[in-house]
């Protein structure tokens, strides 16, 4: 379709959408006075044909694909292919997270060697965080992490709080 410029657009408009109502380049060709190669020469340049006899295309063009940006499985739910859908449905986002930590074993805060059990924080700092949070004490995450460590454990996967999670999302060149 880039460059390609039909001389008569309106025509190759709705020639197109004759196609894609499942009629064939002969049918199409018909209805226009002209003959199938023009139509598939017409549609070839314009990006929208295919060897088949156009069958692959016409699927292509009916089916959605799905409408993440590059992905070109077919949309199966609210536009997006099943992989996405399920992202949109678990994390109401289809931009991937990016993956921190599976674990190396430790706490996200700094000179801490208790294993992680909430949100990439050990019990204690965890219920550290939510009351501290809630008391307004914790005024600094990066403070509060010591993102040196924090950077250390980048890369992998783990689940982090919301909050910590958009915090390193927000200031990944402190990571
Ligand atoms: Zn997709
Ligand atoms: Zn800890």
């Amino acid at each position: 379709m880039k460059g390609y410029k039909p001389r008569n657009p309106e025509r190759l408009k709705r020639m197109v959408a004759l196609f894609k109502q499942g009629k064939t380049f002969v049918e199409v060709a018909k209805e226009f006075g002209v003959s199938h190669q023009y139509v598939q020469q017409v549609f070839k340049k314009a990006g929208i044909a295919s060897s088949d006899g156009g069958n692959a295309i016409r699927r292509r063009m009916c089916e959605q694909e799905c409408k993440y940006d590059g992905c070109n499985r077919l949309a199966k739910t609210k536009g997006y292919c099943n992989k996405h859908y399920q992202r949109l449905r678990v994390y109401g986002t289809v931009t991937p997270k990016r993956k921190f930590v599976e674990h190396d074993g430790g706490c996200l805060v700094d000179g801490c060697t208790e294993p992680f059990r909430f949100g990439g924080l050990c019990n204690k700092h965890a219920t550290n965080f939510y009351v501290n949070k809630r008391e307004g004490k914790i005024t600094d995450l990066n403070d509060y992490l010591k993102v040196k460590k924090a950077k250390a454990l980048m890369g992998k996967r783990y689940a982090v709080f919301t909050e910590i999670r958009s915090f390193m999302e927000s200031n990944k060149e402190l990571f």
